[in-house]
């Protein structure tokens, strides 16, 4: 009889060092590769305040990426089958329809991924579920320490995997076992996202070639060797990577852009910018990992940590922030830049991070939530992790980042260039910043 394997595509939306995929395809004669995608985190996000869609340019770029996909699989002999439903809805359907004898699938960090699995698992007890991980860095297996024994903070964490070796990316698939020939496959989707016409600011394409093509392209040129001395700059397409959008969804694969980093050094010669490269993939690493230990706790309102913080939610001072009307100017620009681009430079990030935890005295979490509904390269293992350790709930040893928005200011927008191309001064703010001063912070909880 006829192995019958299910892919179940994730944050792994490619064809190129996909272990998971590669191994199932192995081991079985025919195949259905799956993407499903949850209505109810692309058309209302659960963390959000109200039924938010998740941002235009973010939706476009997962449908683009999904687009490419089938197109690759198509070249394949395969079949994308696009389900509009939560991973356990969607894939509870098909396997009750078809005889799979195996699902594979990327280890995912996030706890309503494994909820979801888990619950595939006991549903379908026959069947072999397995997972690999092919968005790390890492194999789970090769760490130095067990996953729940994670090194409290990065620095321990960096030192601990000082020596493990990055491995070798997997070739590009170059054939798949075919889908069952005797079961009708749902048709392939036809609808594209529309467009947006907006080209003036940053324009990601998704997908793996759009994704490749960057990083190919950005390695071919010198960019890397200055990346330390620009990366803090607040808005110039070149003076950061601008991997991030490919690695969230997986169209290129962390371990690709390592060994083309490793070239570029064999080729140019390897500086402290070409290392800062890889340091910078060492801290998505250890978020991942830390998402992975601390499951739920990444949503918590304390965090990691023992005592909540001393804010709460003023629905007024959120919806400023959102709309870059606070009264500081540098905030505003960097809110209006991720507003109209679904991206925000990672000192931009910092900046109004901190301002919202610190001047607004505002629940990090509804901040974190504004972000996963905007970024294009929304990871919820980054995402969550970093605005924790700037809230003072997470990974920080120091417990406590507060920003001074005027050093910032004169720091990263000297000449208020940045602040002019994004308005920052153009709306009257409402808050005014000398009544945040002393402003009384009352946790949900109710105490002072
Ligand atoms: C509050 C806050 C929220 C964030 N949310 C996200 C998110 O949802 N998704 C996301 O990918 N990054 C997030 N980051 C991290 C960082 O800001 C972005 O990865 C970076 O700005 C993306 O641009 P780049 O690819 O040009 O980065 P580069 O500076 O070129 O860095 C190279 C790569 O390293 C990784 N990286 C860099 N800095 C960090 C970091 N602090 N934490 C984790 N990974 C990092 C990213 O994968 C990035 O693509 C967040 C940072 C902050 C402070």
């Amino acid at each position: 009889m006829k192995k019958l394997g299910l892919y179940c595509f994730g944050n792994d939306l490619r064809l190129h060092d996909l272990a998971p995929l590669r191994a199932l395809a192995a081991r079985v004669d025919q195949l259905l590769c799956v993407v499903c995608v949850d209505p109810a985190l692309v058309v209302s996000s659960p963390h959000i305040v109200g039924d938010a869609p998740i941002s235009m340019r973010r939706r476009q770029f997962l449908e683009e990426s999904i687009a490419q996909l089938a197109v690759s699989l198509d070249k394949l002999g395969q079949r994308l089958i696009v389900c509009r439903a939560s991973a356990s809805q969607g894939l509870a359907e098909l396997l009750v329809r078809y005889p799979v004898d195996e699902v594979y699938r990327s280890r995912h960090p996030g706890t309503y991924e494994r909820s979801q699995w888990q619950f595939l698992q006991k549903s379908f007890p026959a069947t072999r579920f397995q997972e690999l991980d092919s968005h790390t860095l890492f194999n789970w297996g090769a760490l130095p320490f067990a996953p729940a024994a994670l090194p409290p903070t990065f620095s321990q964490f960096r030192k601990a995997v000082a020596d493990l070796r990055v491995p070798q990316p997997l070739p590009v698939l170059s054939e798949l076992p075919p889908p069952p020939g005797a079961i009708a496959l749902p048709e392939r989707e036809r609808g594209v996202f529309p467009l947006g016409d907006d080209t003036r600011h940053y324009r990601f394409y998704g997908g793996e070639r759009a994704g490749l093509e960057h990083m190919h392209s950005y390695f071919k040129s010198d960019w890397p060797s200055r990346y330390k001395l620009l990366r803090n700059d607040l808005d110039n397409w070149y003076h950061s990577t601008k991997f991030s959008p490919w690695l969230a969804l997986g169209c290129v694969s962390a371990r690709e852009i390592v060994s083309q980093l490793r070239d570029y050094e064999a080729r140019n010669g390897g500086n402290d910018s070409t290392e800062w490269i890889y340091f910078e993939l060492l801290w998505r690493e250890y978020f991942q990992w830390y998402a992975y230990q601390h499951g739920n706790h990444l949503f918590r309102f304390q965090g990691i940590k023992q005592r909540k913080p001393l804010t709460s939610f003023y629905p007024e001072r959120f919806r400023a922030w959102t709309q870059g009307e606070t009264p500081w100017p540098l905030v505003n620009a960097c809110m209006h830049q991720l507003n109209e681009t679904a991206y925000m430079s990672n000192r931009g990030r910092q900046i109004v991070a901190s301002c919202f935890v610190h001047e607004l005295k505002l629940d990090w979490r509804y901040g974190a939530a504004y972000f996963e509904q905007q970024l294009i390269d929304y990871d919820m293992a980054s995402n969550w992790g970093n605005w924790q350790y700037l809230a003072g709930v997470g990974a920080d040893p120091r417990g406590h980042r507060r920003f001074d928005l005027e050093k910032q200011t004169h720091q990263y927008d000297p000449d208020g260039v940045f602040i002019s191309q994004w308005r920052g001064r153009g709306t009257l703010s409402v808050l005014d910043s000398q009544d945040m001063v002393g402003w009384p912070c009352v946790d949900r909880s109710g105490k002072e």
